[in-house]
């Protein structure tokens, strides 16, 4: 029998994109953002720096600084102690994310949890921030595309959250390419140093999929790319929505502004957006020395991810429901 007294909380669903950077991650959450229901925070692991002034860039995907953002205003200040300020307390958190959820942590979180007093004020602040931007919006689906294995290692271990993850990779090369390109506040990075990012960022996600399969989607790029309706389909699935809501039946579809934290620079754009078609620029692009020192520094996971002989080969089975 109900109790109209007490309010039960609300189920809350967090739909977190792992893999290294370059992936497609901000156009994947962007499209799940149009969703009703679901709300794409961008890399909510940097909200604390980049809202202080410290990150790589200030802005919100809505295009105002994050300190004035409806959304981030609001949310920042939560848990910072009177007489704490913004860029104190930032450094605060900065120092429990390098102690607790670097990407070489995820084994020791998956396998320990919630083993000591910092790691557990870290899950109570992400906890507490999602369910308070949940709230605030009225989503019952975070998307976040932090990205960061860490992190996502997490999420099974905070307050009234049910985490999906979703093992988003692109090839090696492709990758090295974008970096190799600067663009806006997005720096540039060398292939080998790209390369073996994305191989420990990749080998850690496959280690969250391996631990929970029932609830982890393997998902390459260019797969998306290839049919985008069919791909959000299986991400609706995924976390148990109907892909009756799926806003894409095409490559175009109509993008509202969104409340980003960080991510591709693509996301300043809204209105009318064509998710393109299979690009390999990088074939150009890259040298020759970038591409076998790609090649070589993601080897043997260009293999078992299809990308050995172009991408066109099928992925060997990698322990999750893809
Ligand atoms: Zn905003």
């Amino acid at each position: 029998m109900e109790n109209p007294g007490v309010e039960a909380p609300r189920p809350l669903t967090i739909l977190c994109i792992t893999g290294w950077c370059r992936n497609g991650s901000t156009i994947i959450g962007n499209v799940l953002n149009e969703i009703p229901g679901f709300f794409h925070v961008g890399e909510l692991h940097f909200l604390w720096k980049n809202g202080a002034g410290k990150g790589s860039n200030v802005l919100c995907g809505c295009g105002t600084p994050l300190t004035e953002c409806s959304i981030w205003s609001t949310i920042l200040p939560l848990g910072r102690p009177a007489g704490v300020s913004a860029e104190d307390y930032a450094d605060t958190i900065r120092r429990r994310q390098l102690a607790y959820v670097r990407t070489r942590h995820t084994w020791r979180v998956l396998n320990r949890g919630l083993y000591c007093e910092g790691i557990r004020e870290h899950a109570a602040l992400m906890a507490r921030t999602y369910h308070a931007v949940a709230d605030l919006v009225g989503a019952r689906v975070i998307v976040d595309t932090t990205k960061i294995p860490g992190e996502a290692a997490l999420l099974p271990h905070l307050e009234g959250v049910t985490p999906y993850f979703v093992h988003l990779v692109r090839d090696p090369r492709a990758v090295a390419e974008s970096w190799r390109v600067p663009k806006q506040y997005a720096y540039t990075m060398s292939s080998s140093k790209s390369t073996a990012y994305w191989f420990g960022f990749n080998l850690a996600s496959q280690a969250i999929t391996r631990r929970y399969p029932d609830r982890s989607f393997f998902l390459r790029y260019e797969d998306f790319i290839a049919d985008p309706p069919g791909t959000i389909d299986s991400l609706l699935r995924l976390c148990g929505v109907d892909p009756a809501a799926n806003p894409l039946h095409g490559r175009s579809i109509e993008l509202r502004p969104n409340h980003t934290v960080t991510g591709n620079p693509d996301r300043f754009r809204s209105g009318a957006t064509v998710i393109r078609d299979r690009d390999d620029s990088w074939k150009n692009g890259l040298s020759r020395r970038a591409r076998l020192a790609a090649t070589a520094l993601s080897w043997p996971l260009l293999r078992r991810y299809g990308y050995a002989d172009g991408g066109s080969r099928g992925v060997e089975t990698i322990g999750s429901r893809a």
